[in-house]
């Protein structure tokens, strides 16, 4: 299911990008090559690129045409096209709101735990036939998020090294008891595409870490109205050292040090 490519003794580094909003791709590499891959008969639009010797697969999460709510992402097809593409490391961006008056807007987070308050995602890879129960200890690949953490630290970025993610399905932000209720039970930070983003990764044996960027407290933390446009300002003013950690992260990927993620999947059951 994952294939490692030696190519004159070192990895050849298959990197995938998963874009969120605002984030703008053309400035990770110099220049990219529009291609598609099908998958399950359906064809998927994505980027090709080089950075510095890395093969990059860009990816935005609205892969359709016209608007593409969180909710409506094909976050299935998405991962399958990394797999086939062999791709080995995934990095993706993505917005959240704070849980707690500690997690400022303007800060970036390197997510290691989630909880899943997502009803209506396709959330997993398997089927009644074939499925496996696969480790989520710690879902998040931790040699990737190592990566980002050094990448902040060489940046000079405020980030939090860790946090705990809630999934939601969206598209409406959540209620204040929803955020007091996520807060008291451990949750950092809320957003509305990482799930089902890191299950199928894991499952699909992918390593995968996100970096994400805060963008507002979640409502009844400041007492303000949570509204979309205040959220998109806030992206405008810090997305660029968000494109300075992944592009900092993608030169230290290809010395990055052996990864088990692909092993957490390995007891397939069938029936
Ligand atoms: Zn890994």
């Amino acid at each position: 299911m994952f294939i490692v490519i030696i190519v004159r003794g070192v990895f050849l580094v298959k990197v995938g990008i998963i874009g969120s909003t605002g984030f703008e791709f053309y400035r990770i590499c110099d220049s990219y090559i529009e291609k598609e891959i099908i998958v399950d008969l359906e064809s998927i639009k994505y980027l090709s690129g080089d950075f510095h010797g890395i093969d990059i697969y860009f990816f935005v999460r609205n892969i359709r045409k016209g608007a593409c709510p969180p909710h409506s992402v094909d976050y299935l097809r998405i991962m399958k096209a990394m797999q086939l593409l062999q791709v080995n490391s995934i990095l993706a961006t993505s917005v959240v709101g704070s849980l707690r008056p500690e997690y400022k807007p303007g800060d970036h987070i390197i997510i290691d735990q989630f909880l899943d308050f997502t009803k209506y995602r396709i959330f997993t890879v398997y089927n009644k036939d074939e499925f496996a129960f696969v480790d989520f200890t710690y879902p998040y690949c931790n040699s990737l998020r190592q990566v980002l953490a050094n990448s902040c630290e060489k940046i000079g970025v405020d980030y939090k090294e860790s946090g705990c993610y809630v999934g939601v399905d969206g598209p409406r932000f959540e209620t204040a008891a929803e955020v007091k209720a996520y807060s008291i039970l451990g949750g950092d930070v809320v957003g509305m595409t990482n799930i089902p983003e890191v299950i199928l990764a894991r499952e699909l044996g992918l390593c995968y870490a996100t970096i994400a960027l805060i963008v507002n407290y979640g409502a009844g933390i400041e007492g303000n109205l949570v509204l979309r446009k205040d959220c998109r300002e806030e992206v405008n003013k810090h997305i660029d050292k968000t494109v300075d950690i992944i592009r900092n992260a993608l030169s230290n990927i290809r010395n990055r040090e052996y990864c088990d993620c692909y092993l957490k999947a390995d007891d397939i059951i069938t029936n």
